[in-house]
């Protein structure tokens, strides 16, 4: 069975408490906040961190909305397809607003190329990203622009599993990131 194989615990569920404090007053020093800002968390691996960055994001932003969308890429695979498709779209307009799109992980770049392509073409006022984790190994000549404003963690050319992340639709309930030991 997945999910009894042992993990290797890469960031404790305390390192990802004590990181999210200083990135959200890091975020909320460089936007607006005193005006709205709409937190596009990508389902399904952001979750667990788009749920904590909006706590954390909260006492300073009194006009947060949290929004999602799930796009796919990667089915079942380890690797990227290289296809990105929306499955779920926003709910609420983002033109002329303040937008802060929530990932789990950028990793080929491919996914969030996409993405911020398309949320460009929606004109918000302003359009930038967080991350919790950024594997920089992993990038594809291509997406070479590619990047998150905010980074939790650097991660090294590993596959990482907890806290929002999956391995074929096992460990996201997991507290912290770990790797899978074969
Ligand atoms: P990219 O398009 O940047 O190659 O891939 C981004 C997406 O691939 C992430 O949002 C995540 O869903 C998945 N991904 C990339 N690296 C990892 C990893 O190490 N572990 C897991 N569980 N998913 C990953
Ligand atoms: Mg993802």
């Amino acid at each position: 069975m997945a999910t009894t194989k042992k993990i290797n615990v890469l960031f404790s569920a305390e390192m990802i408490r004590r990181r999210i404090r200083p990135l959200a007053y890091e975020i909320s020093q460089c936007l607006d906040t005193s005006q709205e800002l709409v937190l596009v968390v990508i389902l399904k691996g952001a979750v667990m961190f788009g749920a904590d960055l909006a706590r954390a994001l909260a006492p300073f932003f009194p006009l947060l909305r949290v929004e999602f969308m799930r796009l796919s890429s990667y089915g079942n695979e380890r690797k990227t397809s290289g296809e990105v498709k929306v499955e779920l779209d926003l709910s609420h307009p983002i033109e002329g607003r303040q937008v802060l799109v929530v990932e789990d992980i950028i990793d080929t770049g491919t996914t969030l190329g996409y993405l911020v392509r398309l949320l460009q073409a929606r004109r918000p006022r302003t359009l930038q990203v967080a991350a919790l984790l950024d594997k920089p190994s992993g990038r594809h000549a291509g997406n070479g622009g590619v990047h998150a404003d905010y980074v939790g963690f650097e991660v090294g050319p590993v596959f990482v599993v907890g806290y929002g992340l999956d391995d074929a639709g096992f460990y996201r309930a997991l507290p912290y990131v770990g790797v899978v030991e074969d």
